[in-house]
């Protein structure tokens, strides 16, 4: 694919600010990388501190007359969006797998669709969210109004940028909000399409505006705007606790959706033919650029070595190669960066005495950002492969002999995004769901995902939920109001 056939010409103006398409207000500009091959491919506007004031500015406008619709008429525009999506769901796909060097395959499969989803599943839902009438015993017209926060600043990382734009932007608008999306520097595009397709969809100027810019200082003047209602993150643990700091000091409701570093147990009584699939799965997915990667993969002593052995050869099997080839499951990483972060993580794992059972190297092809699946087993818990998100398609495998002991494990590190129990007994499986410090636990799988299924943290994993009704709860605030009848 070329560039020139976004329909978006992204050479030139590419802020969209109430309505329409603009260039930096410095003119400044900025590469986009293909990781496949660390090439310039395409150069966007970057937003500067300027633009935020006018992207905020366009939302403030906009916002009154979005609220003022009824949540069915919102909804039946999202969609519409939904219905466009689906209609150039090649073109995202193409932009999204360029973008961040995501295999074709799994952009078609699960981006493009997850992202018509969240699309569907809200725009289904507008219409149906709302207060409730109230008995107080006093003689009273009591009842609760759902409000929408106003302007909510949508902030994207890199790893999902089509999905997670819309799981903000689709609860945000069915609420009611008016939005100002930054999207990640290193992948801008299906943000810009988007909006083109939100736009084409019915979304009246200034409701939806989309930001691309580099460096944090735009998105640090983002949050601290004042005329941002509140902020919707998705990023780092580092940068999500700044974020949150920030919209602290300002008083504003704030959700972070940080990162993770998953644990997966696996009792010697699952079914371990399968069970090697969905652990493979679980650390390769997204190049292991995956907040709810199952990175730590914990085994009943008695299946260690023999599961060992399987994951080995599975993973040896694992077709890593172009993004634009149907046949990859695994392609680069997002930046030469983020491909050094994870060798170097890698080299610090073997010096902690850790034993590379698979991979452990880069890949030398057509100058691209490629590392090899890796496993590594033997390494002892404190270990930074172990502890840390190493964001890469990098597995650890620890031993244990007892429940408790996996739980303690299981639990040991700063992070509670997702976690999962592998074992064919029900009673272990309700037990240890419960007991795992996780906002999202899979018991014989892995990455089952659905837009009606609420996605979110504990500890640094960060606060707040996307997805399911709870997002619409996040982007709304209730109002009390009562009406003396004596
Ligand atoms: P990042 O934290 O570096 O950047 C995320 C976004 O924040 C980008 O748009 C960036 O430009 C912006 N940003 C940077 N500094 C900022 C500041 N001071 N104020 C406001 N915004 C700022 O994350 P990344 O490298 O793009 O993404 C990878 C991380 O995201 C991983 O840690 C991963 O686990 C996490 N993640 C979490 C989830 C989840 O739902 N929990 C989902 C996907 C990714």
């Amino acid at each position: 694919m070329t560039i020139t056939s976004l329909a978006v010409d992204v050479r030139q103006d590419s802020l969209f600010i109430g309505g329409s398409w603009r260039p930096a207000a410095d003119g400044g500009r900025m590469d986009v990388v293909d990781p496949a091959t660390g090439e310039v491919v395409a150069s966007v506007a970057s937003a500067t501190v300027a633009d935020v004031d006018a992207a905020v500015a366009a939302a403030q406008q906009a916002r009154h007359g979005w609220a003022a619709l009824s949540g069915r008429e919102r909804g039946r525009i999202l969609l519409r969006a939904a219905a466009l999506m689906t209609e150039r769901s090649e073109e995202l796909a193409q932009a999204e797998s360029l973008d961040v060097g995501k295999p074709i395959t799994l952009a078609r499969l699960v981006d493009v669709p997850g992202a018509i989803g969240e699309f569907e599943y809200y725009g289904t839902l507008a219409g149906h969210h709302d207060g409730a009438a109230r008995r107080t015993g006093a003689p009273t017209f009591a009842f609760t109004r759902r409000e929408p926060r106003g302007v909510v600043a949508a902030i994207s990382p890199f790893n999902f940028p089509l999905i997670l734009a819309a799981s903000k932007i689709a609860p945000a608008l069915a609420a009611g909000n008016a939005v100002v999306h930054k999207p990640a520097p290193q992948t801008p595009l299906s943000a810009l399409l988007l909006a083109d397709i939100l736009a084409e969809a019915g979304v009246p100027d200034g409701v939806v505006n989309v930001i691309p810019g580099a460096g944090p200082e735009l998105g640090d003047a983002l949050v601290r705007h004042p005329g941002i209602d509140m902020v919707a993150f998705t990023g780092s643990t580092t940068v999500g606790r700044v974020v949150a700091a920030t919209a602290g000091e300002h008083l504003k409701p704030v959700m972070v959706e940080l990162g993770g570093n998953g644990a997966n147990i696996v009792f010697a009584d699952a079914d371990l033919e399968k069970v090697v699939g969905t652990i493979v799965n679980s650390f390769v997915y997204n190049t292991g650029q995956f907040c709810m990667a199952g990175t730590r993969l914990l085994v009943e002593r008695p299946v260690y070595d023999t599961l060992i052995d399987a994951l080995a050869a599975a993973v040896a099997a694992v077709p890593v190669g172009r993004p634009a080839d149907e046949g990859t499951a695994v392609g680069p990483l997002v930046s030469a960066a983020q491909r050094d972060r994870v060798a170097g993580m890698v080299e610090d794992a073997v010096a902690a005495g850790g034993r590379v059972v698979v991979g452990g190297a880069r890949i030398d092809l057509d100058g691209g950002f490629y590392y090899a699946p890796t496993i590594i087993a033997d390494l002892p818990n404190t270990a930074a492969a172990v502890q840390e998100e190493v964001f890469g398609p990098v597995l650890t495998v620890q031993a244990f002999d007892t429940e408790a002991e996996a739980l303690e494990l299981a639990n040991s590190t700063a992070y509670g995004l997702a976690a999962g129990v592998q074992t064919s007994d029900i009673s272990r499986a309700h037990r240890v769901s419960d007991a795992l410090e996780a906002g999202i636990v899979w018991v014989n799988t892995w990455t089952a995902l659905d837009p009606s299924m609420p996605f979110g943290g504990v500890k640094a994993s960060g606060w707040g939920r996307e997805d399911g009704p709870d997002a619409l709860d996040g982007y709304t605030r209730t109002k009390s109001v009562t009406i003396g009848l004596d």
